[in-house]
């Protein structure tokens, strides 16, 4: 309750680079990001105690231009956090590079359907009495250069730490690092356990003895996206005392601190983000018991209001518990039909606010919307325009929306963005196609609500979970994706959605895919769209009776309750199960 948030005492903080909480606080870049969010936001409805670390972010991500070649241009994402947050007078104070770098928490408290409240917890360098240098350590989500992130991980892991003391939580707590960037809080907990001894070499003692309160998720099924720094940088930063304790901790691995074996090492619960991404995870990493938790959404979040209206007259109690979600399969379909023409109305609405394009509501609509990086293949749908022109004028017409920011630093994932503005030049008789520009969670809420149908397309293995296509499912729109993260487990040909098979071909050899992609559009989807509007409806309607009662993050949080947080080797960190 917000009347004692003042004698909060979570069981578990969740450490995480980015956040995405509020559409006025811009720190997330993507996924990673909203997940934090969502699983706070059940944490919450669940009455689970925990309490989320990150950093404030003064300038955000970015703010994303493109011109009318689709060239993408940056510029800071300025906020006010004293308009939302909190400034908590616990300041703390790290060291780095030998010099005392100060710390001030920030707190939003996320409240929960039962009037639960959790405390994020911000942490901000932006202080008079630190250098001007070190005050903008915590401007740029993912900016700077190597130095400028190994900074900004010590202010996570150290100074999130530090500060939880500092607050005066219980320091048997559970801690779980949501992926690599937080690792360092590993460091804090095992100096604070020698230091309570007396000692200054850390043994292993304490190594296990923090094992047993850390869980590990892992988000990257790429060893190259691991985050790794050189042994001299590692040096400089933290001094070399704290590299000694590290190596003693055999964090290092060829003379470079790798955050990811930081993670592994010093968790007793580790785990993949779907099932396949375990098994990619375990392969990964031999010798480390990687399990599998795949993701989910906050389904209240997620939902459009009329799909949120019509819930709540057929399943009343869906907010407070999502398996009621489940009963949408008696939902009658004329019903679904009307909720999703309203959110298609209200995303075209928005499309034409924000892209000055107005769109038609009776023609099938797909949208692709996600951070533009390469393996994410945003164009894939656009490999072949001659093949695309032929299935409209065969079958019926197709209009298609797309957004997603490309990270500053990613020239290949900015030329892919200019390449769907070349596309849909070439094809602006045939099929009108839109890139609206600064994808945000505001943005995604009416595409994921609005679209006929959801593409997703990553080069496998590297999609470890996906969870727009989820979103989508709770607003009842079919999923057509490769065969990858979430949708492995989600995806029942013809009921959920649709598959993109890859065939056998080597994996970089996209030919299969685009094949059957088209294939699938022309002989299946757009057939059925335009021809048996009823059949399309039940698969709406299954979407959301299968998928959103399933993948949501009440059953994540539960799941993390379950396997990684009730830990019966450390009794002093068990919570109980919530109500599951
Ligand atoms: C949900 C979401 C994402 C993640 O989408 P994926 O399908 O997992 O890539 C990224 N950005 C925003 C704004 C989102 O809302």
């Amino acid at each position: 309750m917000v009347a004692n948030v003042s004698s909060f005492r979570p069981g578990v903080a969740y450490f995480s680079m980015e956040f995405a909480l509020d559409p006025h606080i811009p720190t997330y870049a993507g996924g990673l990001g909203v997940l934090a969010g969502d699983i706070l936001r059940s944490a919450a409805d669940l009455g689970v105690p925990m309490a989320g670390v990150t950093l404030l972010h003064r300038k955000g991500y970015f703010h994303q231009e493109l011109d009318a070649t689709g060239n993408q241009a940056e510029s800071p994402q300025t906020w006010s956090p004293e308009e939302v947050l909190e400034p908590l007078p616990q300041i703390v104070s790290v060291e780095i590079e030998a010099r005392p770098v100060k710390i001030r928490p920030w707190r939003f408290l996320v409240s929960g359907v039962n009037g639960h409240s959790l405390p994020v917890i911000f942490l901000d360098t932006a202080l008079p009495e630190n250098d001007p240098a070190d005050q903008a350590l915590t401007d740029y989500l993912y900016g700077g250069d190597e130095r400028y992130r190994l900074c900004q991980e010590v202010i996570l892991g150290l100074g999130g730490v530090a500060v939880l003391q500092a607050l005066d939580y219980d320091p048997q707590i559970v801690y779980h690092m949501n992926e690599g960037h937080s690792a360092l809080l590993t460091l804090a907990l095992l100096e604070e356990r020698a230091a309570r001894d007396g000692r200054e070499e850390i043994n292993h003692a304490d190594i296990e003895a923090v094992r047993q309160r850390c869980v590990f998720t892992t988000h990257t099924p790429v060893p190259a996206g691991h985050d790794q720094y050189p042994r001299d940088l590692v040096a400089r930063v933290l001094g070399p005392e704290r590299v000694a304790a590290l190596e003693a901790s055999g964090c290092f691995l060829n003379g470079t601190l790798n955050m990811t074996y930081l993670g592994l090492r010093l968790s007793h619960y580790i785990n993949g983000v779907s099932m396949r991404h375990g098994e990619v995870s375990l392969g990964m990493f031999p010798g480390y018991p990687v399990q599998a938790i795949t993701n989910g959404v906050h389904a209240a979040t997620w939902t459009s209001a009329p799909f949120a209206a019509l819930f709540d007259r057929y399943m009343p109690g869906w907010r407070h518990d999502n398996r009621y979600l489940r009963y949408a399969i008696n939902i009658p379909l004329h019903e679904i039909q009307q909720a999703h023409l309203q959110a298609k109305r209200l995303m075209l609405e928005q499309v034409e606010r924000g892209g000055g394009v107005r769109l038609r509501e009776d023609v099938f609509t797909i949208c692709f919307a996600r951070r533009a990086t390469p393996y994410k293949r945003h164009d894939l749908l656009l490999s072949n325009p001659a093949r695309l022109k032929e299935i409209v004028q065969r079958i019926g017409p197709l209009q298609v929306i797309y957004a997603g920011k490309a990270h500053p630093r990613d020239g290949d994932g900015k030329a892919m963005i200019q390449r769907i503005f070349a596309a849909s030049k070439e094809l602006e008789t045939d099929v009108r196609i839109v890139y609206l520009a600064d994808y945000d969670v505001a943005l995604a809420k009416y595409l994921v609500a609005g679209a006929d149908l959801w593409l997703n397309t990553p080069r496998r293995p590297r999609e470890a979970s996906g969870s727009s296509g989820m979103k989508a499912a709770c607003n009842g729109v079919p999923s057509l994706s490769v065969l990858d993260g979430w949708w492995i487990e989600g995806h029942i040909e013809g009921v959920t959605g649709w598959s993109i098979p890859h065939g056998h071909t080597a994996p970089d050899d996209e030919s299969a895919e685009v094949m059957a992609l088209y294939d699938k559009l022309e002989r299946v989807i757009l057939p059925m769209f335009y021809g048996q509007a009823p059949g399309y409806a039940a698969l709406m309607r299954s979407a959301v009776a299968l998928n959103a009662s399933f993948f949501n993050t009440q059953r994540v949080v539960s799941q993390y309750v379950r396997n990684a947080y009730n830990n019966p080797a450390d009794p002093e960190t068990s919570l109980s199960a919530p109500g599951a």
